[in-house]
């Protein structure tokens, strides 16, 4: 189906300062999208979202969720749009990483990186797609990781790998159930980006000891993964679905 002039994407995960979310709100406000914006704190979201308004001249809005809890995914969605033009794209990036090691997992850090990692991308994508089914058309793109493509091998370890590769799997059935109905459901897969996720750990050491593995040697920046997404949000992307995208230098070939 044909995008209507005015469309809005919905991002969750946008509101950290270095964060591949905020910096693809703002690369796809630049291109037109009106932008929404769920994050944990909903002033910061709100923040975020009056800049990009102010900075890109489109329609923004923000509001406060923890994605793994899915009445307040829900409230956020219905807030967001009313607010603001038709929601024809999500693009979900919550996410938390885990760097404990499997023999050292206990329940809880299990659950909530699954809650978040996982159960976040389906609260989101439900509540999205029931009105993307109603309008015909949609665009869904879930962030996944090369540590579920590669089994770890990264910062995070196995209940990370395990939720992130869980999103690929939900993302492809999703898109085959859903295609009939004009939505489009693919994953992107970041090799290592340079934002705050690893907690400060990502010292320059260390950035050159993951730009050595790659074919191509460099750590990647947001500005890399927000040019997929918009690839894969565009109108011209609509014959794409169930696909995932490794936007990793290289590091994972398949
Ligand atoms: P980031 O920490 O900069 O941003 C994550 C965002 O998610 C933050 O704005 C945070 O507030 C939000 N968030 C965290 N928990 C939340 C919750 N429960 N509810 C709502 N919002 C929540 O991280 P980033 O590097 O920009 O990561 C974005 C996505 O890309 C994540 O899904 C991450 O797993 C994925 N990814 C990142 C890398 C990397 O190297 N940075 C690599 C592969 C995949």
């Amino acid at each position: 189906s044909r995008f209507p002039e005015s469309r809005t994407v919905i991002l969750t995960g946008a509101a950290s300062p270095r964060g591949i979310g905020r910096a693809s709100a703002h690369y796809l406000a630049e291109l037109g999208w009106n932008i929404g914006i769920i994050d944990l704190d909903a002033d910061a979201a709100t923040s975020v979202a009056a800049d990009i308004a102010e900075q890109h001249g489109v329609v923004a809005a923000g509001a406060g969720a923890n994605v793994a809890d899915e009445a307040q995914v829900r409230a956020a969605f219905d807030e967001l749009e009313a607010a603001l033009p038709q929601v024809l794209a999500l693009v979900n990036l919550a996410g938390v990483s885990s760097p404990v090691p499997y023999l050292e997992v206990t329940a809880d850090e299990w659950n909530r990186v699954i809650g978040i990692n996982l159960n976040g991308v389906h609260f989101a994508t439900r509540r999205a797609v029931e009105s993307m089914v109603k309008n015909g058309v949609g665009r869904v793109v879930n962030l996944s990781s090369v540590s579920a493509q590669r089994g770890g091998g990264t910062f995070s370890k196995t209940a990370y790998s395990a939720a992130k590769a869980g999103v690929i799997g939900f993302s492809r059935s999703v898109a085959r159930e859903l295609g009939r109905d004009g939505i489009t459901v693919n994953v992107i897969s970041p090799g290592p980006i340079d934002t705050d996720i690893m907690g400060g750990t990502l010292t320059d050491e260390r950035k050159e000891a993951m730009a050595a593995d790659g074919v191509l040697p460099r750590i990647g920046t947001p500005r890399d993964i927000a040019a997929a997404i918009a690839y894969l949000i565009s109108e011209d992307a609509g014959f794409v679905t169930g696909q995932t995208l490794n936007v990793d230098g290289g590091l994972y070939m398949h």
